[in-house]
């Protein structure tokens, strides 16, 4: 079974309209259950009715003809209750009827399950016999599992389907070409999608038409040709280590590889004006699924080898486009998973938008795009990557939502958003060399976090008054080595000397978790519990020793470096992490350096840490919330998975009543206690911060205007007002309506939360 509907998904999948995907279906399913028919309702919005889409079995003639409604036939019986439905006489069930024509007559038996995806009834799958007898379990489970499994294929065939179609605002409630993700960064982003792949894979390839097609043969002949010499190549070095036998392999990729025989028919593509990764890749992919479902299994293995080889005929083919590439002028990068190097493909003054497959708010990537200022929409899970490029897209980031090809009066209801945003951000601009304040007068001190080089100027920009977080592992991620002492202290002085006399606090290496270093790889199965920041580092002392010397050389002269520790659980860590930096300071005094010993904090990222929080502020000098993990472990939800995404709430009550423990405890011991997680820098949550005694917030530097303007319209008695009406309640959603009522009381609407949303 599990194998029937791999391929299944397979075809379905690969199938080029809903339409086909949806026939595919019903002809495979019947011929698997050996039913009479097979057909497929699916729920349109718009009519709320169960259109008939597809059918084996009954006429066909009468597909997309009519509708049931929820309340009609044993469908709407289905889609109503959401479950199964397995009977042995469907005439004589009280909420049977019969649709004229249809030849449902002579079938008595009827197993219908409905087709679900991410909560949202699509439709319902029903096969029917003419005997009279109920379907066995065995069948009734085969087809909730089938549905179950393509009710993403549906979802996404849907999205691929429409496509194409232009989207308006009357349009948007029904229409499936308004794609939903997760607001990553906020902001609205209007260009041409430009799809970028990460690395060669045949199974992204869009779909796209070409006009000069005698380039595209030449670059594929090319492509070709370096892979033959390639293969030539390593078959020549192994000569004398293999056996005739499997050196005889290398003769069959070559073959492959032949004109007349692949490359033939991916010309022929390209000839038809196919681009030539777009032929490579259908053609392959026919061969490679036409490999894998041979029974022979020497046979099958083969498949592993033309994919290797396509792909390696790909990479050629990706590299030698790479160069040409002309973005325009606005362009919303489209991509499966997003990286810091796809990010740094298009020029920064042309990214108008992210759109992305893979990946949620808090995931580090989502993090740098934030930090860059582009609006960004990520786990779009249904994304039909091939059909994107070139179309014109909107990407809302306020509300996690991207249009495909929208109507030019939806159009204009997003430029006048974006022109708003423009408009406030040129009002805002004079906030920048204001400190933040309350509207009677306490300042509070508003710093940034940093990582990329950029990140100095736009802080600079924008009025930064210190550094809450220096994200040193970034610069370890962009390298093919661990830096050196020198090269470290070049980087970190650069940071210190930025933002002098003001206080950096640079963390040491957080890597694990999301972050791995390419040359310093951890294989691990549960990556967030396992071997993460400061657990890396004590266990590397060498590397601990090097970082934390490079940050006190670099502190020599200047004396606003803050040291702190990422992932602490246990005292013990703080004490060793203390000693080696104690150790450090000694070596570098004795080496010449007149570096005074920085203040050392700790990050409170985890469970443990918050119940920890007074003997730990006694220990430290400071502490620093890192929300973005803090909600992660207490919620227990995976902050960079997209399918949870909806669950992580960083204004979940259990997560605000571990922020007031956690001030308590530091204030109890007279230590300051920031926040430096993403939801510093939410300008929507920042009444509350501050209202609940935080001391300074540290965010990306592009919120620290519309976080000042916010407190601005706020006084301390204020705050704390809304505190008291805020800390009681009982769910993440009733603190956002709270935080949403309290800023539209005082004018501040554009800042709310959906905004934009119809
Ligand atoms: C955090 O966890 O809130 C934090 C600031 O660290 P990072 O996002 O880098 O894990
Ligand atoms: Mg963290």
């Amino acid at each position: 079974m599990l194998e029937l509907l791999r391929r299944l998904i397979q075809d379905v999948n690969d199938a080029d309209s809903l339409e086909d995907a949806l026939n595919l279906i019903v002809a495979q399913v019947r011929a698997a259950m050996r039913t009479d028919v097979c057909t497929i309702y699916l729920h349109d919005k718009a009519s709320q009715k169960l259109i008939f889409r597809a059918t084996e079995g009954l006429n066909s003639d009468k597909v997309g003809q009519f509708g049931l409604g929820f309340d009609e036939g044993l469908v709407g019986w289905v889609a109503t209750r959401e479950e199964p439905l397995n009977l042995d006489n469907a005439i004589a069930h009280p909420q049977f009827q019969l649709v004229d024509g249809l030849g449902e007559e002579p079938f008595n038996a009827f197993l219908g399950a409905p087709i679900i995806h991410q909560r949202d009834l699509l439709g319902v799958l029903v096969v029917q016999q003419g005997d009279h007898r109920r379907f066995s379990e065995d069948e009734e489970a085969f087809l909730v599992t089938v549905s179950a499994q393509l009710a993403g294929v549906i979802a996404h065939a849907e999205l691929a389907g429409a496509i194409g179609q232009t989207v308006s605002v009357t349009t948007t409630g029904d229409t499936a070409a308004r794609l939903s993700g997760v607001a990553a960064c906020a902001g609205i982003g209007i260009g041409t999608a430009a799809w970028i792949s990460p690395v060669a894979d045949l199974q992204t390839v869009p779909s796209r038409k070409v006009d000069d097609r005698v380039a595209e043969l030449r670059a594929f002949r090319d492509a070709l040709a370096s892979v033959r010499s390639d293969i030539q190549q390593v078959a020549d070095n192994l000569k004398s280590e293999l056996g005739p036998e499997d050196h005889a392999l290398f003769g069959v990729y070559l073959s492959i590889l032949d004109d007349s025989v692949l490359g033939s028919e991916v010309a022929a593509l390209i000839k038809a004006g196919e681009w030539a990764q777009g032929a490579l890749s259908q053609v392959m992919l026919r061969h490679i699924r036409h490999f894998e479902r041979l029974d022979h299994s020497y046979l099958r293995e083969r498949a592993v080898d033309v994919r290797d080889l396509g792909t390696r005929v790909l990479s050629y083919l990706q590299d030698a486009s790479r160069q040409e590439v002309d973005y325009p002028a606005s362009t919303v990068l489209v991509a499966e998973e997003l990286t810091a190097a796809t990010l740094g493909e298009i020029p920064r003054d042309r990214l108008a938008g992210i759109v992305s497959m893979r990946g949620s708010a808090n995931s580090h990537t989502a993090i740098l795009a934030r930090a860059m200022g582009i609006p960004a929409v990520v786990g779009v899970e249904d994304l039909p990557l091939k059909r994107l490029p070139d179309q014109r897209l909107v990407v809302d980031g306020y509300n996690g939502r991207v249009y495909v090809n929208p109507h030019s009066d939806l159009l204009a209801r997003f430029e006048a958003l974006l022109a708003e945003d423009e408009a406030l951000f040129e009002e805002l601009a004079p906030l920048a060399s204001q400190p933040a304040q309350t509207s009677d007068g306490k300042i509070i001190p508003l710093w940034v976090n940093t990582g990329v080089a950029a990140d100095v100027q736009r802080a600079r920009e924008f009025g930064a008054e210190g550094v809450g977080l220096y994200r040193t592992e970034v610069s370890f991620l962009l390298r093919d080595r661990f830096p050196s002492e020198e090269e470290q202290r070049q980087l970190y002085r650069e940071q210190l000397a930025a933002f002098h006399p003001a206080p950096v606090t640079m963390r040491t290496l957080d890597i694990g978790g999301d972050k791995a270093l390419p040359y310093f790889p951890i294989e691990e199965s549960n990556p967030f519990l396992g071997w993460r920041g400061i657990r890396v580092t004590l266990d590397h002392p060498e590397i601990f020793l090097t970082q934390v010397r490079a940050m006190l050389k670099a502190n020599e002269g200047l004396g606003n470096l803050r040291i702190l520790l990422p992932m602490v659980t246990a005292i013990d860590e703080l004490r060793s992490a203390r000693a080696l930096i104690g150790r450090c300071h000694d070596e570098v005094l004795s080496e010449g350096f007149t570096a005074p010993l920085p203040d050392i904090g700790v990050m409170i990222e985890v469970p443990a840490a918050v119940y920890l929080a007074g003997p730990l502020a006694q220990e430290a000098d400071f502490l620093s919330v890192g929300s973005n993990d803090l909600t992660q472990y207490l919620l227990a939800v995976d902050r960079g998975n997209a399918r949870v995404a909806a669950l992580y709430q960083a204004l979940h009550p259990a997560v605000l009543a571990a922020f007031a423990h956690i001030i308590k405890a530091a204030h109890g011991e007279n230590k300051s206690v920031s926040i430096c997680g993403e939801l510093a820098g939410d300008p929507r949550a920042a009444p509350l911060l501050v209202g609940m005694g935080f001391d300074q917030l540290s965010m990306n530097a592009g919120s620290l205007s519309l976080v000042k303007r916010v407190l601005s319209a706020f006084s301390a008695a204020e705050l704390a007002d809304l505190m008291a009406t805020l800390l009681p309640l009982r769910s993440a959603q009733e603190v956002m309506a709270a935080l949403d009522a309290a800023l539209s009381q005082r004018g501040l609407d554009i800042f709310l939360r959906r905004r934009g949303d119809e």
